[in-house]
């Protein structure tokens, strides 16, 4: 029986106190019980409420330790409060809108801490798609109107992986690569999608590959057809398109290029499971794999937060 808040007032009920939000951490961490970061040891107790204490080296840890919430300074409500904000909204947070939300001093706090949500959005040891999957490749930046083809300069290249489902779309996955090149995606090919599916792509020489890869590979060329692309990849430019509203919509397109691989993950993650029968299922989700990536520690993410407003980094 999976544990997981079904609206809005079951979720103030339940999380209303740290110690709730702790304690549905712990169960998250450790489903099978405590274990001892140091020594594998599994009986432990409460110090200060705060920590525990193993009962065989004496070693104390705590359940945010090695986690996106380690060394936090603001209470772990809060943070409940942002992953509700991520997860319940059809098209998550901003943060600008997270910040009001919250009633945070600092946009940097808001951004950094969708940040940090954003690297639990990627589960790892995720499966792979498999079946029928389109794949091509979009370009997200503003200078697009002026490059032809699959030329790169200012903008980013973006490759997606949709799975066909019918006649509607499965899973998807993408993500950022240098160019159009093989040897840039046939790596993201090779890591989204099983060996033995049927990928689907238009006639570019980047994909030659894909069939001494153990892959089968259909094709279909635009050039000399009447159809447009959207037409003869319809998953896979549905996907795209979704995409780029979401990015111009939510987030009003101030999205830094080095920080774009994090919005496809949070994209991805809400996309992948949007017939989920419950949104609190997406709070679990996402509260679990917070709970089992490791920390992202503010000065690794900041190359620079694209708008900075004051000074306060407790975050
Ligand atoms: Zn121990």
């Amino acid at each position: 029986m999976e544990d997981y808040p079904r609206n809005l007032a079951e979720f103030e009920t339940r999380f209303s106190t740290e110690a709730a939000c702790r304690e549905y951490l712990v169960r998250l961490r450790w489903p099978e019980g405590f274990r001892c970061p140091r020594c594998g040891g599994r009986k432990s107790w409460p110090v200060r409420g705060v920590l525990l204490q193993c009962a065989a080296c004496g070693y104390q840890s705590s359940v945010t330790a090695g986690t996106i919430f380690q060394d936090t300074r603001k209470p772990l409500m809060l943070w409940f409060r942002a992953m509700w904000a991520v997860t319940s909204q059809k098209n998550g947070a901003s943060a600008i809108g997270l910040q009001r939300v919250l009633g945070l001093g600092s946009y940097d706090t808001a951004w950094t801490w969708l940040h940090k949500l954003r690297r639990a959005m990627v589960r790892p040891g995720r499966d792979r798609l498999s079946g029928a999957v389109e794949v091509d490749e979009t370009f997200w930046g503003s200078e697009e109107e002026n490059v032809r083809g699959r030329q790169t300069e200012k903008k980013s290249l973006i490759v997606i992986a949709a799975q066909e489902d019918g006649g509607g779309i499965g899973r998807i996955r993408m993500r950022r690569i240098p160019d159009a090149s093989a040897g840039s995606l046939m790596p993201f090919i090779e890591e989204a999608i099983e060996p033995g599916s049927v990928i689907h792509t238009d006639g570019w020489s980047g994909y030659d590959r894909l069939k001494s890869m153990g892959f089968r590979h259909r094709i279909t060329l635009l050039k000399g057809q009447k159809a447009s692309a959207s037409e003869l990849l319809p998953r896979v430019h549905l996907t795209a398109s979704l995409l780029k509203r979401w990015l111009l919509g939510t987030h009003q397109g101030a999205i830094g290029r080095e920080h774009l691989d994090y919005y496809l993950d949070e994209f991805t993650f809400r996309f992948n499971r949007r017939n989920s029968r419950s949104r609190g299922k997406l709070f679990l989700r996402l509260a679990e794999q917070a709970v089992a990536v490791g920390p992202a520690p503010y000065q690794s993410m900041v190359k620079r937060a694209p708008m900075s407003v004051g000074g306060d980094h407790n975050i």
